[in-house]
C-alpha cells in the first residue's frame, strides 16, 4: 500500500457494532469484564483506549514498524524514552533540539544523575568520541529546530549498532511522510503529534514507534505505569488529522520551497536555512534520506537586529506570531525569545539560534498570499 492510502486506512477498522466508519470516540475510563481478568482486551484507559490503539496501529504502519504507543504531549513521549535509562546512564544529544527537550534533560533529568552531551550530531563521526562504558543512548533530531540541520540518521545508526546504544529519532519535522526512521535503523521514532500528524493546531500528543517487541513492552510498561497517556477525544482528532497528512505535506513542500526561494534573494535577508537549497550543510544526505525538504524555513535578517526581526514578527498579517509548527495555517517564531528561551543565549548561539533568526512554519495558504505578506513585511523592516 502506498502512503496516502496507508494513511486513511492502515490499522483503521470501522467500528464492528454499528457500522460507523469514522472510529469512535471511546469516552470511558473502565470496561465490563465478564470474569475476573477476562476482557476484551481493553481494562482500564491509562494502559490501552480503543480508540488510541487505532490511531496507535495507523502510525505504526505509517512509520513502517510493528508498533506504536501514543502519549498526552510530545514531552510525554520523551519523557518515556529517558525512563528506559538509569542514575549513570549517558547520552549523547545534538547541541540544537527543540528547546523543551534540553529542558527536560537538563533541569529533570541531570539532577537524577544521567547524563547528556550535546554536541554536533551532523558528522557523524563526531558521536564515536563521546561514547563510554555508560552510553546508552543517541538522541536526535533531523531536521533540527530551528537551523534544519540533517543528522545522517544510517550513519548514526550504524554507530548505535556497533556500541549496543539505543537510537531515537525526533521525526516531527519531516514526519512519516517524508522520512522514516525505522527503515535507516533507528530504534524508537519520536513524534509531537501537535505538529504535521495533527496538523490543525488543536490538539497536543506525542507518540514513540517501535520494530523490536521488547522496546515496545518496556516503553509501554513506562506509559501505562507512569500515566501519560492521551484521550479518547484527542486520539480522534489525530486519527482524523493524519487522513489528510499526505495532502498536507505536500502543500508545505511546495509552499517552503516557494518561501525559501524568494527569502534567499532578498537583499534584506541574511541567511536562509532550508535543506533543499543544493548548498545547504547536509543537503545530501537530506535526499538521501528523505522524501521532501519539508514547510520548515528560517531565516537572519542582516544585521542580525533584534528589534528587525520585532519588526518583522509583528508586521506579517497572514503568518501568525505563535508557538508551534506543522498547522495548516502559517506561522512565524522567534526562537531566541519564544520557543528556545530555555536555553542559555551561549549555548543557543553556538548553534546558530541568533536574536536576529525567524522561523516559519509555511501553511497551506496561496503561495501569491504568503510571499506578499512577506514581502510588505519586509518593506517595513
Ligand atoms: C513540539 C516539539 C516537541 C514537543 O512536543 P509537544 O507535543 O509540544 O509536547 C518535541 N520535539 C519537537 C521537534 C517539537 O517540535
Amino acid at each position: 500500500m502506498k502512503f496516502g492510502t496507508k494513511a486513511l486506512h492502515a490499522g483503521i477498522e470501522p467500528d464492528p457494532t454499528t457500522g460507523a466508519i469514522m472510529t469512535p470516540i471511546f469516552q470511558t475510563s473502565t470496561f465490563v469484564q465478564e470474569y475476573p481478568g477476562k476482557h476484551k482486551g481493553y481494562a482500564y484507559a491509562r494502559g490501552k483506549n480503543p480508540t488510541r490503539t487505532q490511531l496507535e496501529n495507523n502510525l505504526a504502519a505509517l512509520e513502517n514498524g510493528n508498533n506504536a504507543l501514543c502519549f498526552s504531549s510530545g514531552m510525554g513521549a520523551v519523557d518515556a524514552v529517558i525512563k528506559l535509562l538509569k542514575p549513570g546512564d549517558e547520552v549523547i544529544t545534538g547541541n540544537d533540539i527543540y528547546g523543551g527537550s534540553y529542558r527536560m534533560f537538563s533541569k529533570i533529568y541531570e539532577p537524577f544523575g544521567i547524563k547528556f552531551h550535546y554536541i554536533d550530531l551532523y558528522d557523524a563521526s563526531n558521536i564515536e568520541k563521546y561514547i563510554n562504558s555508560n552510553t546508552k543512548l543517541i538522541w536526535a533530531e533531523t531536521p533540527t529546530n530551528p537551523t534544519l540541520k540533517i543528522v545522517d540518521i544510517a550513519a548514526a545508526s550504524a554507530i548505535a549498532k556497533k556500541h549496543n546504544l539505543i537510537l531515537a529519532i525526533d521525526n516531527t519535522f519531516a514526519s512519516p511522510y517524508l522520512q522514516n526512521p525505522l527503515d535507516l535503523g533507528a530504534d524508537i521514532v519520536m513524534h509531537s503529534a501537535t505538529k504535521y500528524l495533527g496538523g490543525h493546531s488543536d490538539v497536543v500528543m506525542g507518540a514513540l514507534v517501535t520494530k523490536d517487541q521488547t522496546l515496545h513492552e518496556r516503553l509501554a510498561f513506562i506509559l501505562n505505569s507512569c500515566g501519560a497517556n492521551p484521550g479518547p477525544m484527542d486520539s480522534f482528532l489525530v486519527i482524523r488529522g493524519i487522513k489528510t497528512l499526505h495532502l498536507r505535506m505536500k502543500a508545505h513542500c511546495e509552499n517552503g520551497k516557494q518561501v525559501a526561494h524568494y527569502l534567499r534573494n532578498h537583499p534584506k535577508i541574511g541567511k536562509v536555512y532550508w535543506p533543499g537549497f543544493e548548498d545547504a550543510a547536509g543537503h545530501e544526505i537530506a535526499k538521501k534520506q528523505m522524501r521532501g525538504f519539508g514547510g520548515m524555513v528560517s531565516f537572519t535578517l542582516k544585521g542580525d537586529d533584534f528589534e528587525a526581526a520585532m519588526r518583522f514578527a509583528t508586521s506579517v498579517e497572514i503568518f501568525t506570531l505563535a508557538e508551534s509548527l506543522g498547522g495548516v495555517e502559517s506561522l512565524v517564531n522567534h526562537p531566541a525569545s519564544m520557543t528556545h528561551a530555555s536555553i542559555p543565549k551561549e549555548e543557543r548561539e553556538k548553534a546558530g539560534v541568533v536574536d536576529g533568526l525567524l522561523r516559519l512554519s509555511v501553511g497551506v495558504e496561496d503561495i501569491e498570499d504568503l510571499i506578499a505578506d512577506i514581502e510588505s513585511a519586509l518593506s517595513k523592516v
